[in-house]
């Protein structure tokens, strides 16, 4: 979301700047077909982690 700030009232965001990139991305396991995924959020133990793929597919739920 690099253009979030584009529009809206929003302030610039002032003070500490993250300098790790555009996203943080964590290692996963999908939980369908298995692959090794990264996502960009902390995976949640106990929870199922889907690819990019497979979340596409499943986001009717
Ligand atoms: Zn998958």
């Amino acid at each position: 979301m690099n253009d979030f700030n584009d529009r809206g009232p929003r302030q610039n965001n002032r003070g500490p700047r993250r300098d790790m990139g555009p996203r943080e991305m964590h290692k996963a396991t999908c939980s369908d077909c298995g692959e090794e995924c990264e996502v960009p959020f902390k995976p949640t133990e106990g929870k199922p982690v889907y690819c990019r793929e497979c979340f596409g597919k499943r986001r009717t739920f």
